[in-house]
Protein backbone atom coordinates (compact mmCIF):
# COMPACT_ATOMS: atom_id res chain seq x y z
CA UNK A 1 0.00 0.00 0.00
CA UNK A 2 2.81 2.15 0.93
CA UNK A 3 5.09 2.06 -1.67
CA UNK A 4 5.12 5.80 -2.88
CA UNK A 5 7.83 7.89 -1.72
CA UNK A 6 7.71 11.57 -3.15
CA UNK A 7 11.17 11.42 -2.48
CA UNK A 8 12.00 10.16 -6.40
CA UNK A 9 9.76 12.57 -7.69
CA UNK A 10 10.54 15.84 -6.07
CA UNK A 11 10.92 19.20 -8.23
CA UNK A 12 9.50 17.69 -11.48
CA UNK A 13 7.64 19.13 -13.99
CA UNK A 14 3.97 18.62 -11.83
CA UNK A 15 5.74 19.82 -8.59
CA UNK A 16 6.80 23.28 -10.43
CA UNK A 17 3.31 23.21 -11.85
CA UNK A 18 1.70 22.27 -8.17
CA UNK A 19 3.96 24.59 -6.21
CA UNK A 20 3.98 27.72 -7.77
CA UNK A 21 0.42 27.71 -8.04
CA UNK A 22 0.28 26.88 -4.24
CA UNK A 23 2.62 29.86 -3.66
CA UNK A 24 0.73 32.03 -5.48
CA UNK A 25 -2.84 31.17 -3.80
CA UNK A 26 -0.79 30.97 -0.24
CA UNK A 27 0.13 34.79 -0.93
CA UNK A 28 -3.22 35.86 -2.20
CA UNK A 29 -5.15 34.53 1.09
CA UNK A 30 -2.30 36.68 3.30
CA UNK A 31 -3.18 39.30 1.73
CA UNK A 32 -6.10 39.77 4.50
CA UNK A 33 -4.87 40.16 7.83
CA UNK A 34 -7.44 37.12 9.23
CA UNK A 35 -5.71 33.88 10.33
CA UNK A 36 -5.70 30.93 7.29
CA UNK A 37 -6.44 27.11 8.08
CA UNK A 38 -3.13 25.81 5.63
CA UNK A 39 -4.58 21.95 5.79
CA UNK A 40 -2.17 19.34 3.78
CA UNK A 41 -4.43 16.25 3.83
CA UNK A 42 -1.15 14.31 2.30
CA UNK A 43 2.10 16.26 3.13
CA UNK A 44 4.75 14.28 2.37
CA UNK A 45 8.49 14.62 3.61
CA UNK A 46 8.64 18.65 3.56
CA UNK A 47 12.54 18.74 1.95
CA UNK A 48 14.26 16.59 -0.60
CA UNK A 49 17.68 16.10 -0.89
CA UNK A 50 18.05 15.94 -4.93
CA UNK A 51 21.82 14.43 -4.21
CA UNK A 52 20.10 11.04 -2.76
CA UNK A 53 19.59 8.22 -4.32
CA UNK A 54 15.85 8.52 -4.72
CA UNK A 55 16.34 11.65 -6.47
CA UNK A 56 18.83 10.40 -8.16
CA UNK A 57 17.17 7.32 -9.43
CA UNK A 58 15.82 8.61 -12.49
CA UNK A 59 16.48 12.79 -11.89
CA UNK A 60 13.06 13.94 -12.86
CA UNK A 61 14.04 17.09 -11.31
CA UNK A 62 16.50 17.92 -14.13
CA UNK A 63 13.26 18.07 -16.54
CA UNK A 64 11.08 20.34 -13.60
CA UNK A 65 13.05 22.99 -11.64
CA UNK A 66 16.25 21.94 -13.15
CA UNK A 67 14.91 23.83 -15.77
CA UNK A 68 14.24 26.82 -14.62
CA UNK A 69 17.02 27.33 -11.96
CA UNK A 70 19.31 28.92 -14.42
CA UNK A 71 16.61 31.09 -15.97
CA UNK A 72 17.24 34.94 -15.24
CA UNK A 73 14.06 36.08 -17.50
CA UNK A 74 11.32 34.03 -15.47
CA UNK A 75 7.75 34.88 -16.07
CA UNK A 76 6.96 37.51 -13.03
CA UNK A 77 4.89 34.93 -11.30
CA UNK A 78 7.45 31.94 -11.12
CA UNK A 79 9.52 34.66 -9.24
CA UNK A 80 8.65 33.94 -5.78
CA UNK A 81 8.88 30.64 -6.14
CA UNK A 82 12.15 30.76 -7.25
CA UNK A 83 13.22 33.36 -4.65
CA UNK A 84 12.28 30.79 -2.18
CA UNK A 85 14.18 27.80 -3.62
CA UNK A 86 16.93 29.75 -3.86
CA UNK A 87 16.82 30.53 -0.47
CA UNK A 88 17.21 26.90 0.35
CA UNK A 89 20.10 26.88 -2.01
CA UNK A 90 22.26 29.59 -1.15
CA UNK A 91 25.46 28.51 -2.75
CA UNK A 92 23.91 28.42 -6.12
CA UNK A 93 23.84 24.89 -6.85
CA UNK A 94 20.62 23.26 -6.77
CA UNK A 95 20.76 20.82 -3.78
CA UNK A 96 17.56 20.91 -1.99
CA UNK A 97 13.90 21.31 -3.02
CA UNK A 98 11.09 22.35 -0.59
CA UNK A 99 7.79 20.14 -0.32
CA UNK A 100 4.28 21.69 0.06
CA UNK A 101 4.61 21.76 3.93
CA UNK A 102 7.78 24.17 3.42
CA UNK A 103 6.46 26.61 1.05
CA UNK A 104 3.42 26.88 3.38
CA UNK A 105 5.44 27.59 6.42
CA UNK A 106 7.52 29.99 4.56
CA UNK A 107 4.84 32.02 3.72
CA UNK A 108 2.17 32.02 6.25
CA UNK A 109 2.27 34.28 8.86
CA UNK A 110 2.51 33.42 13.12
CA UNK A 111 -1.80 33.93 13.03
CA UNK A 112 -2.05 30.75 10.39
CA UNK A 113 -2.41 27.55 11.20
CA UNK A 114 -0.44 24.61 9.60
CA UNK A 115 -2.17 21.13 9.56
CA UNK A 116 0.01 18.50 8.12
CA UNK A 117 -1.42 15.04 7.97
CA UNK A 118 1.31 12.13 6.49
CA UNK A 119 0.59 8.61 7.34
CA UNK A 120 4.07 7.11 5.70
CA UNK A 121 6.12 6.26 8.99
CA UNK A 122 9.23 7.46 7.51
CA UNK A 123 7.64 10.22 5.50
CA UNK A 124 5.88 11.87 8.47
CA UNK A 125 9.25 11.32 10.62
CA UNK A 126 11.07 12.95 8.39
CA UNK A 127 8.74 16.09 8.01
CA UNK A 128 8.71 16.34 12.01
CA UNK A 129 12.62 16.59 11.41
CA UNK A 130 12.29 19.13 8.91
CA UNK A 131 10.15 20.72 10.66
CA UNK A 132 12.02 20.66 13.84
CA UNK A 133 14.94 22.26 11.21
CA UNK A 134 12.90 25.31 9.79
CA UNK A 135 11.94 26.40 13.71
CA UNK A 136 15.21 26.19 14.94
CA UNK A 137 16.25 28.52 11.85
CA UNK A 138 13.57 30.70 12.15
CA UNK A 139 14.15 31.17 16.04
CA UNK A 140 17.91 31.77 14.80
CA UNK A 141 16.80 34.70 12.79
CA UNK A 142 14.23 35.61 14.96
CA UNK A 143 11.80 35.07 12.81
CA UNK A 144 8.00 33.64 13.99
CA UNK A 145 7.92 30.29 15.71
CA UNK A 146 7.26 27.75 13.45
CA UNK A 147 7.67 24.57 15.46
CA UNK A 148 5.44 21.84 15.84
CA UNK A 149 2.55 23.17 18.94
CA UNK A 150 -0.15 25.08 18.32
CA UNK A 151 0.81 26.77 14.73
CA UNK A 152 2.11 23.57 13.24
CA UNK A 153 0.51 20.41 13.90
CA UNK A 154 1.89 17.06 12.19
CA UNK A 155 -0.49 13.72 12.55
CA UNK A 156 0.10 10.28 11.46
CA UNK A 157 -3.35 9.88 10.23
CA UNK A 158 -5.26 9.35 7.22
CA UNK A 159 -5.70 12.73 5.61
CA UNK A 160 -9.05 11.74 3.80
CA UNK A 161 -10.34 10.98 6.91
CA UNK A 162 -8.81 13.89 9.06
CA UNK A 163 -10.08 16.40 6.99
CA UNK A 164 -13.61 16.68 8.15
CA UNK A 165 -12.65 16.97 11.78
CA UNK A 166 -10.89 20.73 10.90
CA UNK A 167 -13.84 21.92 8.82
CA UNK A 168 -14.99 24.47 9.32
CA UNK A 169 -12.15 26.46 10.75
CA UNK A 170 -12.31 28.85 13.37
CA UNK A 171 -11.60 31.70 11.29
CA UNK A 172 -13.26 30.78 8.21
CA UNK A 173 -10.45 31.11 6.34
CA UNK A 174 -8.76 27.47 4.66
CA UNK A 175 -6.51 26.18 2.15
CA UNK A 176 -6.54 22.89 1.48
CA UNK A 177 -4.12 20.96 -0.48
CA UNK A 178 -5.28 17.41 -1.78
CA UNK A 179 -1.72 15.50 -3.02
CA UNK A 180 -2.73 11.79 -3.06
CA UNK A 181 -0.46 9.41 -4.53
CA UNK A 182 -2.94 7.98 -7.14
CA UNK A 183 -1.03 4.72 -7.04
CA UNK A 184 -4.36 3.07 -5.51
CA UNK A 185 -6.71 4.02 -7.90
CA UNK A 186 -9.06 3.81 -5.16
CA UNK A 187 -7.72 7.61 -4.40
CA UNK A 188 -9.51 9.01 -6.98
CA UNK A 189 -13.02 7.94 -5.55
CA UNK A 190 -11.61 8.90 -2.09
CA UNK A 191 -11.04 12.76 -2.95
CA UNK A 192 -14.37 13.23 -4.71
CA UNK A 193 -15.79 11.77 -1.70
CA UNK A 194 -14.07 13.60 0.64
CA UNK A 195 -14.39 17.05 -1.28
CA UNK A 196 -18.20 16.47 -1.50
CA UNK A 197 -18.47 16.21 2.44
CA UNK A 198 -15.86 19.16 2.84
CA UNK A 199 -17.68 21.70 0.34
CA UNK A 200 -21.06 20.85 2.73
CA UNK A 201 -19.27 21.76 5.80
CA UNK A 202 -17.71 24.74 4.46
CA UNK A 203 -18.12 25.92 1.38
CA UNK A 204 -15.83 28.75 1.48
CA UNK A 205 -12.57 27.19 1.84
CA UNK A 206 -9.86 27.16 -1.14
CA UNK A 207 -9.52 23.05 -2.10
CA UNK A 208 -6.37 22.39 -4.33
CA UNK A 209 -6.67 19.23 -5.85
CA UNK A 210 -3.48 18.09 -8.21
CA UNK A 211 -4.13 14.75 -10.55
CA UNK A 212 -1.37 13.02 -12.75
CA UNK A 213 -2.20 13.19 -16.43
CA UNK A 214 -1.29 9.42 -17.11
CA UNK A 215 -3.40 6.55 -19.58
CA UNK A 216 -5.22 4.99 -16.43
CA UNK A 217 -9.11 5.21 -17.27
CA UNK A 218 -10.10 6.36 -13.79
CA UNK A 219 -7.22 9.41 -14.24
CA UNK A 220 -9.59 10.38 -17.54
CA UNK A 221 -12.68 10.58 -16.30
CA UNK A 222 -11.55 12.02 -12.52
CA UNK A 223 -11.64 15.79 -13.60
CA UNK A 224 -15.28 15.68 -15.26
CA UNK A 225 -15.97 14.15 -11.90
CA UNK A 226 -14.85 17.07 -9.77
CA UNK A 227 -16.47 19.18 -12.21
CA UNK A 228 -19.62 17.77 -11.44
CA UNK A 229 -19.01 18.38 -7.51
CA UNK A 230 -21.71 20.96 -5.68
CA UNK A 231 -19.11 24.28 -5.85
CA UNK A 232 -19.86 27.84 -6.26
CA UNK A 233 -16.90 28.26 -8.75
CA UNK A 234 -13.83 26.30 -10.06
CA UNK A 235 -10.71 26.19 -11.89
CA UNK A 236 -8.69 23.50 -13.89
CA UNK A 237 -5.25 24.15 -15.04
CA UNK A 238 -3.40 21.36 -16.53
CA UNK A 239 0.24 21.25 -18.09
CA UNK A 240 1.18 18.30 -20.22
CA UNK A 241 4.54 18.29 -21.49
CA UNK A 242 5.13 15.25 -23.73
CA UNK A 243 3.02 12.66 -25.65
CA UNK A 244 2.14 9.55 -23.66
CA UNK A 245 4.62 7.10 -23.32
CA UNK A 246 4.84 4.04 -25.90
CA UNK A 247 4.39 1.48 -23.62
CA UNK A 248 1.47 3.59 -22.07
CA UNK A 249 2.86 4.27 -18.94
CA UNK A 250 4.59 7.17 -17.07
CA UNK A 251 3.32 10.85 -16.28
CA UNK A 252 3.00 12.83 -19.33
CA UNK A 253 1.36 16.30 -17.51
CA UNK A 254 -0.49 17.08 -14.54
CA UNK A 255 -3.48 19.30 -13.33
CA UNK A 256 -4.98 21.12 -10.53
CA UNK A 257 -8.56 21.76 -9.83
CA UNK A 258 -8.78 24.50 -7.83
CA UNK A 259 -12.14 25.09 -5.72
CA UNK A 260 -13.25 28.98 -4.93
CA UNK A 261 -9.81 30.00 -6.63
CA UNK A 262 -8.76 33.77 -5.58
CA UNK A 263 -10.33 36.15 -7.66
CA UNK A 264 -7.12 37.13 -9.33
CA UNK A 265 -5.68 33.85 -10.01
CA UNK A 266 -7.11 32.98 -13.40
CA UNK A 267 -5.10 36.13 -14.45
CA UNK A 268 -2.22 35.17 -13.31
CA UNK A 269 -1.95 31.93 -14.42
CA UNK A 270 -2.69 33.42 -18.16
CA UNK A 271 -0.15 35.26 -17.83
CA UNK A 272 2.56 32.57 -16.34
CA UNK A 273 1.34 29.67 -18.15
CA UNK A 274 2.53 30.54 -21.78
CA UNK A 275 5.99 30.68 -20.18
CA UNK A 276 5.87 27.76 -17.90
CA UNK A 277 5.22 25.60 -21.05
CA UNK A 278 8.01 26.67 -22.73
CA UNK A 279 10.50 25.99 -20.30
CA UNK A 280 8.89 22.53 -19.45
CA UNK A 281 7.97 21.10 -22.83
CA UNK A 282 9.46 18.01 -24.01
CA UNK A 283 8.12 17.86 -27.32
CA UNK A 284 5.37 19.60 -29.96
CA UNK A 285 2.82 17.79 -28.42
CA UNK A 286 2.91 20.10 -24.77
CA UNK A 287 0.27 22.13 -24.59
CA UNK A 288 -1.65 23.91 -21.34
CA UNK A 289 -5.35 24.40 -20.64
CA UNK A 290 -7.50 25.97 -18.54
CA UNK A 291 -11.09 26.54 -17.97
CA UNK A 292 -13.62 28.02 -15.07
CA UNK A 293 -16.86 27.39 -14.36
CA UNK A 294 -19.40 26.61 -11.60
CA UNK A 295 -20.27 23.72 -10.19
CA UNK A 296 -23.99 21.48 -9.90
CA UNK A 297 -25.18 23.19 -6.73
CA UNK A 298 -28.08 22.35 -4.81
CA UNK A 299 -31.14 24.40 -5.62
CA UNK A 300 -30.54 26.56 -2.60
CA UNK A 301 -27.34 27.88 -2.45
CA UNK A 302 -27.17 29.36 -6.07
CA UNK A 303 -26.72 33.07 -5.94
CA UNK A 304 -30.19 34.05 -8.37
CA UNK A 305 -32.27 32.44 -5.52
N1 LIG B 1 2.11 17.30 -0.95
C1 LIG B 1 3.50 16.91 -1.04
C2 LIG B 1 4.27 17.99 -1.74
O1 LIG B 1 3.72 18.66 -2.63
O2 LIG B 1 5.44 18.20 -1.42
C3 LIG B 1 3.69 15.59 -1.75
C4 LIG B 1 2.80 14.50 -1.25
S1 LIG B 1 3.04 12.95 -2.04
C5 LIG B 1 2.43 13.21 -3.64
C6 LIG B 1 1.77 12.01 -1.29
C7 LIG B 1 2.04 11.62 0.16
O3 LIG B 1 0.85 11.09 0.73
C8 LIG B 1 3.08 10.52 0.33
O4 LIG B 1 4.10 10.99 1.17
C9 LIG B 1 2.33 9.36 1.00
O5 LIG B 1 3.11 8.68 1.97
C10 LIG B 1 1.19 10.09 1.67
N2 LIG B 1 -0.05 9.30 1.88
C11 LIG B 1 -0.54 8.28 1.16
N3 LIG B 1 -1.77 7.96 1.58
C12 LIG B 1 -2.08 8.81 2.61
C13 LIG B 1 -3.23 9.02 3.42
N4 LIG B 1 -4.33 8.27 3.25
N5 LIG B 1 -3.20 10.01 4.33
C14 LIG B 1 -2.10 10.78 4.50
N6 LIG B 1 -0.97 10.63 3.75
C15 LIG B 1 -0.96 9.67 2.81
Amino acid sequence: MFSYRHAFHAGNHADVLKHAVLLAILQYVCQKEAGVFYIDTHAGAGMYALNRAEAQKNREFESGIGRLWSQNDLPPQLQAYMTLIRELNPDGVLRRYPGSPCFAEKILRSQDRLRLFELHSTENRILSENVARMAAHAAANGQKSSGRGKRVMIEKRDGFAALKGLLPPPSRRAVVLIDPPYEDRQDYRHVTAMLADAVKRFAGGIYMVWYPIVQRPEARRFPEQLKRLPVKEWLEVTLTVSKPAANGFGLYGSGLFIINPPWKLREDLEEMMPGLLSLLKQDASAHYDMSTGQGKLPVKNRDDD
